[in-house]
């Protein structure tokens, strides 16, 4: 099932998009949680991480390598961030298309209500 995702990486609907290559596209998140608040989603439409398989390996790990570059371009990879992964309804998963938060800009305190 296609999410709003899909849409934005078409470029079918606006978004802010700072980043896109073949595998991976990474836009502001419509309401941000920090400072910088950016959602890099693999192209692919993978639902969830419970959908991942061997044949993502590469895919996944290049999140991680967009995901440090975009820090560096907005200036916090020294300050520090956090990336989230939610996964479906306790995770707080809301859009069924996997996608790894970039959250920074400011202290993010706790990882977790306690
Ligand atoms: P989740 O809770 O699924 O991990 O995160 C989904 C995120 O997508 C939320 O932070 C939400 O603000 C963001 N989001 C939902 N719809 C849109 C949209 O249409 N455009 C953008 N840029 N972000 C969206």
């Amino acid at each position: 099932m296609s999410t709003i995702f899909s849409k934005i990486i078409a470029r079918e609907i606006p978004s802010e998009i700072v980043y896109q290559d073949d595998t991976v596209t990474a836009f502001k998140d419509i309401h941000p949680s920090a400072p910088v608040h950016i959602l890099i989603v693999p192209n692919k439409e993978i639902p969830t991480v419970n959908d991942v398989t061997s044949d993502d390996e590469a895919g996944m790990g290049h999140l991680f390598v967009v995901a440090k570059q975009i820090a560096r371009e907005q200036g916090i990879a020294e300050s520090g961030y956090r990336l989230i992964v939610n996964c479906r309804d306790d995770g707080g998963q809301e859009v069924y298309h996997l996608h790894m938060h970039l959250l920074g800009g400011r202290k993010l305190g706790p990882m977790l209500a306690r």
